[in-house]
């Protein structure tokens, strides 16, 4: 299986559908963002570092996020592919990402954008909450996707939580940070002719179809 990364603006649904594609193709589902919440939690410098970036709705970094990407990419189950989620986010990470692919002998794969309209993204913001457990995503605005009992999982029946950055004044600032840096990196990869759009508009179930289609037609 090639590797496939996501590009899409906060609350897309890239974890959601990463979470199904590891499963279904068992490949290791990479995302930065957990990389760095996981690193946030440590009593370090680094770790505050992080936690204050995370919560302001910035970026970390470069070199902070090539390096904990770098390791986790060298690791023996991302061999025979992964699904990588939240990089890269600018030009100069898909250029250093092209490098850390080379240094791998990797190849970049499929790239997917999930597009999806401002006012979904601020509806699915302001209700996500997620299994502090399991990582299951549940989202309190929809009837679809929420919780069978209040704050709790589903699943596991662990503790549901809403991330630090999940309101509106950082989605705002990640909303844009998305649109200023991230979405450029579109014509980049559509230039290389391995850019498929997916509209990612409609529930989970549809939004996987329309993922699966393009995977089953490349593979
Ligand atoms: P995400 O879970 O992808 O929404 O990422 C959450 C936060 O982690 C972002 O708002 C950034 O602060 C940080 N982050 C995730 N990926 C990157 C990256 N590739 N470069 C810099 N910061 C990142």
């Amino acid at each position: 299986m090639k590797n496939i990364i996501f590009i899409a603006p906060p609350a897309a649904g890239k974890g959601t559908q990463s979470a199904i594609l590891e499963k279904k193709y068992n490949l290791p589902h990479i995302s930065t963002g957990d990389i760095l919440r996981e690193e946030a939690k440590k009593d370090s410098e680094l770790g505050r570092y992080i936690s204050e970036v995370l919560s302001s709705g910035g970026l970390v970094k470069d070199e902070v996020t090539y390096e904990l990407l770098k390791n986790r990419l060298s690791q023996d189950d991302c061999k025979n592919g992964y699904i990588l989620d939240g990089f890269p986010r600018n030009i100069e990470q898909a250029y250093k990402y092209d490098e850390i692919l080379n240094s791998l002998n990797q190849e970049l794969g499929y790239v997917i954008q999930l597009d999806i309209s401002e006012e979904i993204l601020e509806k699915r913001i302001t209700g996500r909450r997620i299994c502090e457990d399991c990582g299951s995503v549940y989202n309190i605005n929809s009837d679809n996707e929420k919780p069978k009992q209040e704050s709790i999982c589903d699943k596991c029946n662990g503790k549901l939580y809403q991330r630090n950055d999940d309101n509106i004044t950082s989605f705002k600032n990640r909303y844009n940070l998305y649109i200023e840096k991230t979405k450029p990196l579109l014509d980049y990869y559509a230039k290389k002719g391995i850019l498929y759009v997916i509209n990612g508009n409609d529930s989970v179930e549809e939004v996987s179809k329309r993922i699966d289609a393009v995977l089953k037609k490349g593979m």
